[in-house]
């Protein structure tokens, strides 16, 4: 196939790297253009970033310029890597003007015509795009993705709320310093500490999930409607959030059905083997002390959610720990495996 033009927008923070690394030698997308904030536009990559990740940045990409995300972006997939506000400001000007955009930021994630989009979850969600496109008058589109901590819980929760039914969740968050951007939280705010406040992110949480796990009744996202309490906290983890959840499901499935579940799950992407895609989204673990950030991170390139201390709750039933990387799987990752999906199903 003809590699498609792709734009990475807010290229030099903590996820757009991730989209640079990601997107270096993929079959299917060509790294085109890389848009900046006025203080690094006219600069050379290589000159404006902070590069953060341990391999170097992909040959090419150093010497790129960066560009205006308001002006015109050569790139028919954006994927955007943007601040709130930057994203409030471009994306649907960019989708209006014909791009196609794949964001990580909050603005239009809860939009009614937007489909918050997980892979493997919720592909019929992709509908609300003709939607989208009617009503706004656009000739692209924009797809959201969900927070990174809402992502692998998520995945996590999709096959078991299908194969039993959610009736409610307690969940609670070790969320890791890259979560809040860079620089992010100050050193002496976290070093030695755990920070029992994310604004707004437990709200985002729950009704991310109610989107995400929602029918689709033809016309509109029907939310799932599972009364959830979640607990965020930020920890000194460089990368991964690490998730408590417990679950009251439908016929008190036990210990081992869980995990059956759990390792069955599979969705369009493997069935399409995407390039980006993990053979398991879900990896489970049987050791007593996993998953941890610095073992089980990276665990599928990235992309997988790991669950473990898969146990009864003597309250709700059914809990067990989770974590993923949140500037992969939970970000980067997440956008470029929606953009593999909505061109292998030409939705785009
Ligand atoms: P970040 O590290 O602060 O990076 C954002 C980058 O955007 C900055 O490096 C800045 O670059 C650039 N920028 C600012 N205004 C711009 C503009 N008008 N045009 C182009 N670039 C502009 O933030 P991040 O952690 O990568 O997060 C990016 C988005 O993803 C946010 O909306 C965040 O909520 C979301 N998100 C983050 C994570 C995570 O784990 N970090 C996970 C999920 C979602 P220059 O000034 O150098 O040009």
């Amino acid at each position: 196939m003809n590699k498609r033009k792709v734009a990475v927008l807010g290229a030099t923070g903590t996820v757009g790297q991730r989209f640079i690394s990601l997107l270096a030698g993929h079959p299917w997308f060509d790294l085109v253009a890389l848009t900046g904030s006025d203080r690094s536009v006219g600069k050379r990559y290589g000159e404006s970033v902070h590069w953060l990740l341990p391999t170097d940045i992909p040959e090419g990409v150093a010497d790129m310029k960066l560009v205006p995300t308001g002006g015109e972006i050569d790139g028919e997939l954006c994927f955007s890597a943007l601040p709130t506000d930057a994203a409030a400001e471009h994306e649907a000007p960019l989708a209006k003007a014909g791009h196609h955009v794949f964001t990580n930021a909050s603005p239009h994630r809860m939009d009614a015509d937007v489909p918050l989009l997980l892979a493997e979850v919720n592909f019929e969600h992709v509908h609300l795009l003709e939607t989208q496109r009617k009503a706004r008058g656009w000739s692209g589109s924009i797809v959201a993705n969900g927070n990174c901590t809402a992502i692998h819980l998520n995945l996590a929760l999709a096959p078991l709320h299908r194969d039993f039914g959610i009736e409610r969740a307690i969940v609670t968050t070790m969320q890791a310093l890259s979560g809040a951007s860079y620089p992010g939280v100050a050193s002496l705010d976290a070093l030695d500490n755990v920070v029992p406040y994310i604004g707004g992110e437990e709200e985002k949480v729950v009704e991310e999930t109610n989107k995400f796990l929602g029918g689709w009744d033809g016309r509109a996202v029907v939310p799932a409607g599972i009364p959830m309490s979640v607990h965020c906290n930020r920890v000194t983890v460089r990368d991964g959030h690490t998730e408590t959840v417990s679950l009251s499901l439908r016929g008190s499935p036990g210990v081992d059905d869980v995990k059956a579940s759990l390792r069955a799950f599979r969705g369009l992407p493997q069935e399409r083997d995407l390039p980006t895609a993990p053979k398991r989204p879900i990896v489970v673990r049987e050791e007593r002390d996993r998953p941890q950030a610095i073992l089980d991170r990276d665990a599928e390139k990235g992309m997988a959610t790991t669950v473990g201390r898969v146990r009864e709750d003597p309250i709700l039933g059914t809990k067990f720990v989770l974590l993923g990387h949140n500037t992969i799987r939970g970000a980067a990752g997440a956008s470029v495996l929606n953009a593999e999906l909505l061109v292998a199903e030409r939705c785009i």
